[in-house]
């Protein structure tokens, strides 16, 4: 039986999502909150990890793996190689500081680098520490406009409270899972439009 449990499990459609943003912006905060549903305040910065949480996305089950990057993204060909794994990103500011929204401009340029063969990539544009709006530093009309220059969604979390946690993580997770379904029909498309023209094909030679 524990067999039979196990080959369930790793049947499960894997969606892959990479936490991506300039240093204390939140993505380790936000990332256990969503996975053990605990605020953590002081997890260590240089500390990159990944994590695997079983989700019922819109009433299938699922598994997400969620990539924690922390800084190694300076290195060139790391940053790339994490990019590269990633199905969906999270590109994570914070509002208290103007900056990390700045960042988001260039960061979402090396994904977009990396992943220069996919057409539309699954992104949200997340504004962490709603909580701090006295300290706000990033209004929600720059930010959204932005989102809309990009055609992403912006959504403003904060990691302390829980706010729109589970919504960038599930939302995204849709977003991955259409652009795989939209994927897998052209490929099917594909197929038998190919053996299509080398069926044409052979007909010719006859
Ligand atoms: P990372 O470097 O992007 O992984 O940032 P961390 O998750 O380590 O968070 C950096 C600091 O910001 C920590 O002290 C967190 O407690 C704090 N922090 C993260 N998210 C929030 C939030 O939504 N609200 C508040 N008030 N603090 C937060
Ligand atoms: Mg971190």
């Amino acid at each position: 039986m524990a067999a039979t449990k196990a080959k369930n499990q790793s049947s499960l459609v894997l969606h892959k999502v990479i936490m991506v943003g300039s240093g204390g912006v939140g993505k380790s905060a936000l990332t256990l909150q969503f996975m053990y549903d605990e605020f953590v305040e002081d997890y260590e910065p240089t500390k990159a990890d990944s994590y695997r949480k079983k989700v019922v996305l819109d009433g299938e089950e699922a598994q997400i793996d969620i990539l924690d990057t922390a800084g190694q993204e300076d290195y060139a060909a790391i940053r790339d190689n994490y990019f590269r794994s990633g199905e969906g990103f999270l590109l994570v500011f914070s509002i208290t500081e103007h900056e990390s929204f700045s960042s988001t401009v260039e960061l979402r340029e090396q994904i977009l680098r990396v992943k220069s063969e996919d057409d539309k990539i699954p992104l949200l544009l997340v504004g962490n520490k709603c909580d701090l709006e006295d300290r706000r530093q990033v209004s929600v009309d720059e930010a959204r406009g932005k989102a809309e220059q990009w055609g992403v969604q912006y959504v403003e979390t904060s990691a302390k409270t829980r706010a729109n946690v589970d919504k960038v993580f599930f939302d995204l997770m849709r977003e991955v899972k259409l652009k795989k379904m939209s994927e897998n029909k052209e490929k099917n498309g594909k197929k038998s439009g190919k053996s299509k023209k080398s069926l044409k094909d052979r007909c010719c030679l006859l």
